[in-house]
């Protein structure tokens, strides 16, 4: 059977379909060209409606061209209603899909490639008024640190047997905000008669950082996304002290306007964000900081457009990701609109990326 998985979104979306591939593949399938598929997998995205739209789009060219289109990931419950009326068959995990196709789970190999994701946590709890992750993903929800630790101890050395030793392995982490990444480890201790007991311990992101770079090993760790206000002292430290930590932070900066910031409900002003790029660029020598940045949002007035420049200028990112503002159905800030015309945003848009990506001033 011939398949082709179609990736929208996030590095997420991107980890999950280089495995389902390798998952299907070792189980028989063959993977093609669209054209040629008659399965076609979507891993789907809803944080802009743009998104949404291009996936009903391409879900409509499939059928028409007779082919079975299978839904994952990104997708909320009243789009999920939607799709299954068109015929198309939504699943969360692998399970789901070797019942559909009735595989052996168990077949699967990891792939060997430079860069390797793991997922350490999902679902945000933050809110930000734009946002509908987490309506999508749900709560934030850590995976058991063994687990983290074992997926990374099989990629090193998957990556070290294979012909790839000249290279470095680069670990992403992945999690809507790894800064929440918070798991009780248990740990097996003896006391002084000698009896083991079962100790319960708080692992954070900064350990759970520190544990990955104790894998022997010649590779780099690097994470995403943060949240400015939980990027602490112990992190800045990790990042400049333990040498697999790659010297780069993403820090989304989103608006450099407290307005836009609080209506965005980003819980950080400007000029704190500033103080802590001061503080990390300071601790962490030859640091690259990255943004995402969205402009046009309701109510972002020149004067506020001005105020993220300002920020811009002061940080010097390395790159920044800038999105136009695109109201999602079930988040806060639909309710206000989205009065700022398509023009005006791409002008906004055009200037950020010339000043960040194009290092045009
Ligand atoms: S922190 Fe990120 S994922 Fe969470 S609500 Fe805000 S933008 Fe969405």
């Amino acid at each position: 059977m011939k398949f082709c998985i179609e990736t929208i979104g996030c590095q997420q979306n991107e980890y999950d379909a280089a495995n389902l591939a390798t998952f299907l593949k070792s189980n028989g399938f063959f993977e093609s060209s669209p054209e040629e598929s008659d399965r076609i997998f979507i891993l789907a995205c809803s944080v802009r409606q743009t998104a949404v739209d291009r996936i009903f789009g391409r879900v409509r060219n499939y059928q028409k061209a007779g082919k079975k289109v299978y839904i994952t990931a990104c997708v909320t419950d009243a789009d999920k209603k939607k799709l299954k009326e068109l015929g198309v068959v939504y699943f969360e995990n692998f399970d789901q899909i070797s019942e559909i196709f009735e595989l052996p789970t168990t077949n699967y190999q990891l792939p060997t490639n430079l860069t390797s994701y793991i997922p350490i946590m999902t679902g945000c709890n933050n809110f930000c008024s734009y946002c509908i992750v987490p309506f999508t993903r749900g709560r934030e929800k850590s995976r058991p640190i063994e687990e983290i630790i074992s997926e990374a101890k099989n990629h090193t050395f998957h990556f070290s047997t294979a012909k790839l030793r000249s290279e470095k392995l680069e670990i992403i982490l992945l999690g809507q905000n790894v800064n929440s990444y918070k798991i009780d480890q248990k740990t097996k201790i003896k006391n002084q008669n000698d009896k083991s007991k079962i100790q319960k311990e708080k692992t954070d992101f900064v350990k759970l950082l520190k544990e990955i770079s104790k894998i022997d090993g010649d590779f780099q760790i690097s994470f995403l996304s943060n949240h400015p206000k939980d990027v602490g002292d112990d992190l800045i430290e990790a990042i400049a002290t333990l040498p697999k930590v790659k010297k780069e932070i993403h820090l989304p900066l989103q608006s450099g306007s407290d307005k836009i910031l609080k209506a965005m409900n980003r819980p950080y002003t400007s000029q704190q964000y500033l103080d802590l790029v001061e503080n990390c660029k300071l601790k962490i020598e030859n640091l690259k900081i990255t943004t995402d940045i969205i402009v046009g949002f309701p109510g972002e007035t020149e004067e506020d457009f001005q105020q993220t420049v300002e920020v811009c200028k002061k940080v010097g990112f390395a790159l920044g990701y800038i999105n136009k503002y695109s109201p999602r159905h079930g988040t806060a800030s639909y309710k206000l609109g989205d009065p700022i015309s398509w023009a005006e945003k791409q002008r906004r848009w055009k200037i950020l990326d010339e000043l960040i990506n194009k290092k045009i001033s």
